[in-house]
């Protein structure tokens, strides 16, 4: 690996609170796998060049290393459910803007949906991305802002149901921007998203939150909210950058206000099998994370702003692209991981 790959990408260890075996382990399973995944997952680099089509998730054969360096394995169909709620709150999380959080969000809340999971996602970005990314109105409408400073005090009031069956949306406009401004001189004005969304948590088995690009009070909201943190992480130059204050921010959540938040799992995103690059940034990523790191791994593809023009997510608009199967498999291993009902 080149060494300004990892200066660029390093970080404290102490700080990330990832346990010593958990490293070790991950730089073994890298040492003795990462070389070969690049033969079994060019289908993720082809896909680049688009209409390479196809359903086939890349390198699913047994035992064949997928693009983590570990086994690719084929989480199972999940169950049905049984019975509904009360939902596991996840937060896509990460400072970064341009990472696909809104993408993730979109996405794997309609495979999770098509799974048979009721699913609710609330754009808690002031740009309004997810709203727009499922086609659904944000002016003139209830939004999270009006449920966050208590103008509007029944969150079922702002829940629009998507075109998805079993997806629905709290969407956001550019009001969301002043919310911090008006929240901060609340009591207990970190917990103001958590008591917004009590009344719903039963209504889903999943919710999920797209956070905006900082760490600011409406993350801190989000982080306070929530069971589980998801961070996607593109897979390029200074991905890791930033990630070690993200921990940090949600080692103190969990310290002082929401002792139950555990990070989930790191996705990584927009990886390109076809580039050295892609596949040295990855390898760093699991050397530092371990299995923290999702074997599902999301290619770059341009079906996703594709999708996004459509106001549809990919697993409608491209059901059977490998970018939809991708998100189908990171609902099942979610599902599988117990992070999911
Ligand atoms: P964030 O919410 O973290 O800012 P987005 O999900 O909005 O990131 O993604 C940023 C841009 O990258 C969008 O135009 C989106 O369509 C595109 N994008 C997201 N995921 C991928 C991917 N896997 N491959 C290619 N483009 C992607
Ligand atoms: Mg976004």
């Amino acid at each position: 690996m080149q060494e300004n790959l990892r200066a660029a990408t390093s970080l404290p260890r102490r700080q990330l609170g990832i346990p010593a075996y958990l490293l070790h382990l991950a730089t073994t399973t890298v040492r003795s796998g990462a070389r070969q995944h690049a033969v079994r997952s060019l289908d993720w680099g082809a896909m680049s060049g688009e209409e390479s089509g196809g359903s086939q998730l890349p390198g699913f054969d047994d035992m064949v290393p997928g693009p983590t360096g570990r086994p690719l394995r084929e989480w199972p169909e999940p169950a049905p459910l049984s019975g509904h709620g009360p939902a596991r709150i996840i937060a896509l999380c990460n400072q970064k803007g341009g990472v696909g959080k809104t993408t993730t969000t979109i996405s794997l809340g309609a495979a999770l949906a098509d799974y048979g999971r009721r699913t609710l996602v609330i754009d808690f970005d002031p740009q309004g991305a997810l709203s727009a990314g499922l086609g659904m109105p944000s002016h003139d409408v209830v939004t999270i802002y009006d449920l966050l400073l208590g103008k509007e005090k029944d969150a079922r009031k702002a829940v629009q149901a998507t075109k998805t069956k079993g997806l629905d949306l709290i969407p956001a406009n550019i009001d969301l921007s002043a919310a911090e401004v008006h929240l901060v001189n609340e009591v207990a004005r970190e917990q103001i998203l958590a008591r917004v969304l009590a009344p719903v948590v039963d209504d889903y088995d999943v919710i999920l939150i797209d956070c905006q690009p900082s760490l600011g009070l409406l993350t801190v909201n989000a982080l306070t909210a929530a069971h589980g943190v998801l961070i996607p992480l593109e897979c390029e130059y200074f991905a890791l950058r930033g990630v070690a204050l993200l921990v940090e921010t949600i080692d103190k959540v969990r310290d002082r206000l929401n002792p139950a938040v555990q990070l989930d799992g790191i996705l990584a995103t927009m990886y390109d099998a076809r580039t050295l690059h892609s596949r040295e940034v990855l390898e760093r990523v699991v050397e530092v994370f371990g299995d923290k790191v999702l074997e599902t791994v999301i290619g770059r593809t341009v079906k996703f702003p594709d999708a996004t023009v459509a106001g549809a997510p990919i697993t409608s608009f491209a059901p059977d692209h490998p970018a939809a199967a991708a998100y189908r498999q990171l609902a099942r291993e979610l599902i599988a991981r117990g992070q999911v009902a």
